[in-house]
């Protein structure tokens, strides 16, 4: 569903992305772990056309977006079928909890406000936040403004859901919840990819881990490979460091 070939991002002088070959398939949960500054972030922003990239190809679901952001039309398909969660929750304020999950379905989707009403009910029951429907972001605490931003997600019914760091600005106690969250997705055979810092969930979750160092992919392999026979220098000291 996801194939980048030989991508390569720039910015400005900076080489952030090297040479990514990348291909995931449906059902697939790929994390991406990595030290600061390595370009994880670039990655999944380029996956849903947020950052545009200087070589290579980049394909997913069917539509190709080309270096320095052609082929427009892709973008925009990308951006409907593709979901994304990040670190700061990005919530619109002033609506409730209920309106912030119905909004992109029925402007983007031309879904009527009944049905993007039942399905936004639906999802937050699902990842557990089914009281707090009529509440404003700022009445919620951030487990249960991140699991509003993974039902927003959710309504538009995405092909391919990407997450950067969706834990890391969250209290501890608060950090399960969301990850408990995502484990059922990635269950219900949802694709995903994953930044995290959360090398217990990785190992638990993913099908396959990627270790990117310096803009390139250094090693990846099943978690168990990755984690317990790291075969490369960077990824042993990066590993050494965090676990
Ligand atoms: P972290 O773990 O800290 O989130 P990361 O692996 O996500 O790091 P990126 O955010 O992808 O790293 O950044 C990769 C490199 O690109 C870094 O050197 C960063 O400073 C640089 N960079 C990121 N965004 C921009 C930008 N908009 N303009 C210029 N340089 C940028
Ligand atoms: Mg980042």
């Amino acid at each position: 569903i996801v194939s980048l070939s030989k991508l390569n991002k720039h910015y400005g002088e900076l080489h952030v992305l090297k040479d990514i070959d990348l291909t995931v398939v449906p059902g697939e949960v790929v994390v991406i772990i990595g030290a600061s500054g390595s370009g994880k972030s670039t990655l999944i922003r380029c996956v849903n056309g947020l950052e545009e990239f200087q070589q290579g190809e980049l394909e997913v679901d069917g539509n190709t977006l080309l270096p320095n952001g052609k082929a427009t039309r892709a973008l925009q398909k990308i951006r409907t079928e593709v979901g994304m969660v990040f670190q700061q929750f990005n919530l619109f304020p002033h609506l409730s909890v209920l309106d912030n999950v119905t909004l992109a379905p029925m402007r983007v989707r031309g879904w009527s406000q009944d049905d993007a009403t039942a399905t936004a009910r639906r999802l937050l029951a699902r990842v557990g936040i089914s009281d707090q429907a009529d509440k404003y972001p700022s009445q919620l605490s951030g487990g249960q403004q991140q699991r509003v931003a993974l039902a927003r997600a959710l309504a538009m019914e995405p092909r391919l859901m990407l997450f950067d760091e969706p834990t890391s600005a969250l209290d501890p106690e608060m950090i399960g919840e969301v990850l408990d969250a995502m484990r059922e997705l990635a269950r219900e055979g949802m694709t995903m990819m994953i930044v995290t810092h959360e090398m217990g969930f990785a190992r638990e979750v993913a099908d396959r881990v990627i270790f990117i160092d310096k803009g390139r992919i250094a090693e990846e392999g099943p978690p168990e490979q990755i984690f317990d026979a790291p075969q490369h220098p960077s990824t042993q000291s990066f590993l050494s460091r965090v676990l």
